[in-house]
């Protein structure tokens, strides 16, 4: 599969040829940096893990270039930081035995220009070849700038694709922003109850984040079990992890206004907020 940047690279941890290990993809996710996928997509990581007939597959956009550092990685220059991310994301799809992994290498200014073309054609190519049943990718409400331009090259790649060849699924997931503040009508809620070594393991491979400064792997494993025991106030956990998300099926029609569709959220949010104090006052 030709990908538009040099750097750009389709990795097997099985040693599989690209085309082979891209047509085992069942479940995909499509994130900004290294490391979101294994905070937001878990759920599709885990619905493969171990399973022959299911594959998940993770596409990385953005070359990881302007991400925080310190301690052992505070000297480490721009490029470094590249080399170092890469190589962590290898480690995680050889530990959540990841049927492929593609990086795109693009810069976070290329991803978040509305007018750069190439990464809605690379995903296309993506789509296309891996057909999968469902895409895990960053929510339209997250306060990430690349993160959410990265859900809108997603929604676009996808509408410019006939629909036969559309996913059955499209998700939109946590990282930066919880999405515990939806109606519980209007999440969509994973159970990733087991697998706890896994799920723990898969953030905490990424040492120039964690070590490097942000304890991403307790905050997630945190938010887990926090969705788990404030998801319902009159009823007993029936899980000990949960991750949430925002259905974006719809917004795969072209006809559907992706912005209206995000505020919609927050306006069934507001109603209910309302309607309580109404009650209650
Ligand atoms: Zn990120």
């Amino acid at each position: 599969m030709q990908l538009h940047n040099s750097g750009a690279e389709i990795y097997a941890a099985d040693g599989a040829a690209a085309d082979a290990a891209l047509a085992r993809t069942t479940h995909l996710g499509v994130s900004a940096h290294q490391d979101d996928l294994e905070i937001m997509a878990y759920h599709g990581i885990l619905e493969c893990f171990g399973k022959p007939d299911k594959g998940f597959t993770g596409v990385t956009v953005t070359n990881g270039a302007g991400s925080p550092r310190d301690g052992l990685y505070g000297r480490y220059s721009d490029e470094e930081m590249q080399v170092v991310r890469r190589k962590e994301q290898k480690k995680a799809a050889f530990v959540g035995e990841y049927s492929a992994h593609v990086f795109l290498d693009y810069s976070s200014g290329a991803v978040k220009d509305p007018n750069h073309s190439h990464v809605v054609e690379d995903l296309k190519r993506i789509f296309a070849q891996t057909k999968p049943q469902a895409i895990y990718t960053h929510n339209l409400a997250d306060k990430h700038d690349t993160h959410v331009a990265v859900a809108l090259r997603v929604i676009q790649a996808l509408r410019e694709l006939p629909a036969d060849s559309r996913p059955q699924h499209l998700y939109g997931c946590e990282v930066w922003r919880n999405l515990d503040w939806l109606n519980d009508e209007d999440k969509v809620v994973f159970d990733v109850d087991g697998h706890e070594n896994l799920a723990t393991s898969l953030v905490g491979l990424f040492d120039s984040q964690v070590a490097g400064g942000k304890r991403y792997d307790l905050a997630v494993m945190g938010r887990r079990r926090a969705n788990a025991t404030f998801l319902a106030s009159h009823g007993v956990d029936r899980s000990t992890s949960l991750i949430y998300a925002i259905d974006l099926t719809p917004v795969m029609d072209p006809k559907i206004d992706v912005k209206e569709y995000a505020l919609g959220y927050i306006d069934r949010f507001a109603k209910e907020i309302s309607s309580r104090l109404s009650k209650l006052l």
